[in-house]
């Protein structure tokens, strides 16, 4: 008989799925009684842990060195060779689990999602979900494959974002004009693609006995604390409380930049990019790797002595990755180590203020790891829309340590223009997020009884949606590119539905923020570590609970908070105007 011994396995080759057949064979035949399904649920579990830290490993190898070929090739054999296997042997281990009926109280939520995957699962869904995946694969081909013509150079989407962020407006434009040229000689590739997609989500949700896609993605999501409704009111409530404060910012930029309007190339929601109603040279926090790293460490041990060991301890085993370099992967994530307990954060740090705020969000995200390791491995991983509070939320509670007086990175004027710019991002983020879900709430329920959707009644509803929330954008005689606004959030192709998440954590963010200023920082962060140590084993709600928010997002709400940041903003203008 194999006895279970992880660390016997690990002398063989952990990439081949010969390694850990055995094992499972054993956990699929051991018997499950009361007494003995606490040990196998662990041994299941541990042996889990080893191969999300095995797979994690592989991939970040990838993103460091993307031109490293023996990194590719492991990764990719073990996407296509041992991810198969084991999704199959897990879903036996699942079902077993779920036919045994054990349960107790910390589990509950782990059983509760292992039942729904269950109950959604069909198997006339696993051709469907192959052919969705070619066609996502097709939008990231055709979006990535668009050259932009740049004074006779080709630039791809990410290349042009330098020129679209100059400080030279005429620029902006030029650049702006360069990118449209690029997305609308990939409109009709991008509308067929989409229009197929529709179809065979649909049809999924057919399958699974769904009336619409909408409602049976919510449930495929695992969305059990919210409904389609809360997510329209949501939306309503940014329409009255945000998109006023939005414009009033908007009025700002035009009459510091004496503009008479605000233009794409001025403020471009879909990229998170706008310019800023002061005319002044961008922030310049740091020289090297090694003093951003340093001013990490010395804002989060001021900040909280746990979470600054934290950080000094991913510094110290070399779980930070953050300056940019030639074949570097694009974008930042943070990645969980579940094995060791820890975290890794990657990130392409090119020296601007950009940088730090991507560092301190991603470090909130490393702090969950870290302070939310459980018995069980699935007890962990928390709903993304509470995982959003740890970063975000982050992100703001760090922003008083930002000056050099506490290690940080400026002097107390550019400390306030760093976390000024913050708070306007956040606010312009809303109107942008409500577009993009509202308009596919229409999407996916649209009546196709009188005939089906076409190109055109998509660019139709996006136009209509865009202008209800970001109708402040003039896009003079470009209105046919508007129109096409929805081909430009690869979420809308590839994560259906996924967006809101980041609205909503937005708003828990900015509760947590309150509380630091109202009941102290101490209170504040007590909960904030509470909250994230809970990891999955607290409903959605509980988890906002928990951090001191409330998981609410009503007109109520988001003018509280809309009055609170209107006042910071206010109070940050004048100590930047200060000589
Ligand atoms: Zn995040």
């Amino acid at each position: 008989m194999l006895n279970f011994d992880l660390e016997e396995l690990q002398k063989g080759d952990t990439d081949s799925w010969d390694t850990y057949k055995p094992y499972f064979e054993e956990l699929n035949k051991r018997p499950l009684t009361d007494e003995s399904t606490k040990a196998w649920l662990k041994d299941w579990s541990d042996m889990s842990r080893l191969l999300e830290e095995i797979g994690t490993q592989a991939y970040i190898n990838t993103t460091l060195d993307t031109t490293n070929e023996a990194y590719r090739d492991r990764y990719m054999q073990l996407v296509e060779n041992l991810q198969p296997k084991l999704t199959q042997a897990d879903q036996d281990l699942k079902v077993r689990l779920l036919e045994s009926g054990y349960a107790y109280d910390e589990i509950a939520l782990v059983l509760r999602n292992m039942r729904n995957e269950a109950d959604l699962f069909r198997e006339e869904n696993i051709p469907i979900n192959t052919e969705v995946t070619k066609l996502t694969n097709q939008y990231d081909q055709a979006t990535g494959g668009i050259e932009i013509d740049w004074d006779g150079e080709k630039l791809n989407m990410s290349q042009i974002s330098v020129y679209l962020q100059d400080e030279d407006r005429a620029v902006r434009e030029k650049a702006w004009r360069a990118m449209k040229d690029g997305w609308m000689g990939v409109r009709d590739e991008l509308n067929s693609i989409y229009l197929k997609l529709l179809k065979l989500r649909k049809q999924k949700a057919k399958n699974a006995g769904f009336s619409d896609y909408r409602s049976f993605r919510f449930r495929e999501m695992g969305r059990f604390a919210y409904g389609p409704a809360d997510c329209l009111s949501f939306h309503e409530a940014i329409e009255k409380t945000i998109v006023p404060i939005v414009n009033e910012q908007l009025e700002k930029i035009k009459a510091g930049r004496q503009l008479d309007d605000i233009r794409p190339w001025d403020w471009l929601p879909e990229r998170g990019m706008s310019i800023q109603a002061e005319e002044l040279p961008p922030l310049k926090p740091y020289q090297t790797e090694d003093e951003l790293i340093q001013g990490g460490v010395n804002i989060f041990s001021q900040l909280d002595e746990t979470l600054g060991r934290h950080f000094a301890d991913m510094a110290e085993h070399s779980l930070l990755d953050l300056e940019s370099r030639a074949g570097k992967a694009m974008g930042g994530y943070c990645a969980r180590m579940p094995q060791q307990g820890k975290a890794f954060i990657f990130m392409n740090g090119i020296g601007s203020h950009d940088t730090v705020q991507t560092l301190l969000h991603e470090a909130g995200h490393a702090f969950h790891d870290y302070e939310g390791t459980q018995p069980l491995t699935w007890q962990e991983s928390a709903p993304l829309e509470f995982c959003e509070v740890a970063s975000m939320s982050m992100e703001k509670l760090a922003a008083p340590y930002l000056s050099k007086k506490f290690g940080g990175y400026y002097n107390d004027k550019d400390a306030a223009r760093a976390f000024l710019e913050h708070l306007r991002t956040e606010m312009m983020f809303l109107p942008y997020m409500a577009t993009v879900d509202a308009f596919q709430h229409w999407v996916y329920t649209y009546d196709e009884s009188e005939g089906e959707l076409t190109a055109d009644m998509l660019d139709a509803k996006w136009l209509e949606t865009e202008e209800r929330f970001l109708g402040a954008i003039n896009y003079g005689d470009d209105v046919e590119f508007r129109k096409t606004g929805w081909h430009r959030k690869l979420h809308i192709f590839q994560i259906p539905f996924y967006y809101i998440e980041y609205g909503m954590a937005q708003v828990g963010a900015m509760q947590v923020w309150r509380n630091s200023m109202n009941n102290g920082e101490d209170q504040t962060l007590e909960a904030y570590k509470t909250a994230l140590g809970y990891g999955s084993t607290k409903t959605l709600p509980e988890l906002f609970n928990a951090a001191g928010a409330e998981f609410r997002f009503d007109v109520d709400m988001l003018s509280g908070i809309a009055k609170m940041v209107q006042a910071k903003i206010a109070e940050l203008e004048e100590v930047i105007s200060e000589d």
